[in-house]
């Protein structure tokens, strides 16, 4: 059984202006299908291929690792983000970025200045350990807090395919404009868990 790429939860044109129609035709159906092939070949006929994919992703090292992750995290990435997303976080998740970050507008320049600074390709997260606290975790290449023991509550993409057609050298706008895109039911569902 092969992995498949989930439907994208909205159309490619409807993140604009945060990215265009053929930034997202990229990543979507170039980079994020890629890897669903990568990982597939990698896999075929052994029994990781009937794994569920998280589970993989936890499990797995080196080039599966790789592509299971950036499997899995492209298709939380898009849950992340909706044409009416943005505005405020919802109860529980806004308690906690209270609670552990001092308020919301803390918690973005946080993540902001993480997701800037971090190193070549990557993902900022924000994540939650058992007892619920978030934090923010930039973490290199394919590399997600499931891999930390952590639940991933929202993530942001850095590699610089995620924005170079439409931002060029300039990821700090485009760190600044995903704030109009978050889901925040998805992420307070991703809290909730
Ligand atoms: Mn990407």
């Amino acid at each position: 059984m092969a992995f498949k790429r989930p439907d994208l939860p909205y159309g490619l044109n409807e993140l604009a202006p945060f990215v265009s129609e053929e930034q997202m035709d990229y990543h979507y159906n170039k980079h994020h299908e890629a890897y669903f092939k990568k990982l597939n070949a990698l896999v075929d006929g052994q029994k990781e291929s009937e794994m569920d994919l998280k589970d993989l992703v936890i499990a797995s090292n080196d080039g599966v690792f790789n592509n299971a992750a950036q499997a899995w995290n492209h298709s939380f990435f898009w849950e992340c983000m909706s044409p009416n997303g943005g505005g405020a976080p919802k109860e529980n998740t806004l308690n906690a970025l209270e609670r552990d970050f001092g308020g919301v507008e803390a918690f973005k320049k946080e993540l902001s200045e993480k997701a800037a600074a971090l190193f070549g390709s990557g993902w900022a997260w924000l994540a939650k350990d058992d007892s619920g606290k978030l934090e923010i975790m930039p973490l290199s290449n394919a590399d997600t807090p499931l891999k930390h023991g952590k639940t991933p509550v929202l993530t942001l993409d850095v590699w610089e395919h995620a924005y170079y057609i439409d931002y060029r050298n300039a990821r700090p706008q485009f760190i600044e404009k995903f704030f109009d895109v978050i889901n925040w039911d998805f992420v307070e569902s991703c809290y909730n868990k």
